[in-house]
């Protein structure tokens, strides 16, 4: 790995604000899936996609070290409420999931980032080799296709609306909505 431990820390707490176990623990997750993935996707971010299954403090350090961002389409998060990340090489098709499966930590007084840094992989994560559907609508590049919905009027686009009895709908108006208009 290029940077050390300490150093992929400080870069997720300069973007996070604090540090917490969840950065430590984010660190590690990224840096374990980019050493899984090898040292060309780690030289070559863009082949980088990573999964995210939590909105919480690991997932700032997730982006932080692994730099995939929402807006490059590199960062997908997945509302699955668990502390779990894919790390996929877009090129090969391989990737990895990381679970965490144990909870771990830092005794009264002693240092996290450290405690962390020598806390062995496997006694906090199980690894999957997994397979990941990543679509040419679900990457970087040109627009895929737009759409309109039939009940909104609202463009969508990427392929992300839903065809219902031969209707195409936004997933707002498939009942998959998150606001009600008032
Ligand atoms: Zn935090
Ligand atoms: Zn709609």
């Amino acid at each position: 790995m290029k940077n050390s431990f300490k150093e992929d820390v400080e870069k997720a707490l300069a973007f996070h604000g604090h540090l917490c176990s969840g950065q430590c623990i984010g660190v590690k997750m990224a840096r374990l899936g980019l050493e899984l993935l090898g040292p060309e996707v780690e030289e070559n971010r863009r082949r980088l996609y990573v999964y995210v299954e939590c909105d919480r403090c690991p997932a700032d350090a997730i982006m932080a070290v692994t730099g995939a961002h929402v807006g490059k389409r590199t960062f997908k998060f997945k509302d699955f409420g668990k502390i779990a990340a894919t790390f996929v090489d877009a090129e090969t098709g391989t990737a990895f999931r990381i679970l965490r499966k144990n909870r771990r930590h830092p005794a009264e007084g002693e240092d996290m980032i450290s405690f962390y840094e020598n806390l062995p992989d496997e006694e906090i994560f199980q690894v999957q080799r997994v397979s990941v559907d990543l679509r040419p609508c679900d990457m970087k590049g040109p627009l895929v296709e737009a759409q309109i919905c039939q009940r909104c009027g609202e463009e969508v686009t990427d392929s992300r609306h839903v065809v219902k009895d031969g209707t195409v709908l936004c997933k707002a108006c498939a009942g998959e909505g998150y606001y009600k208009i008032l």
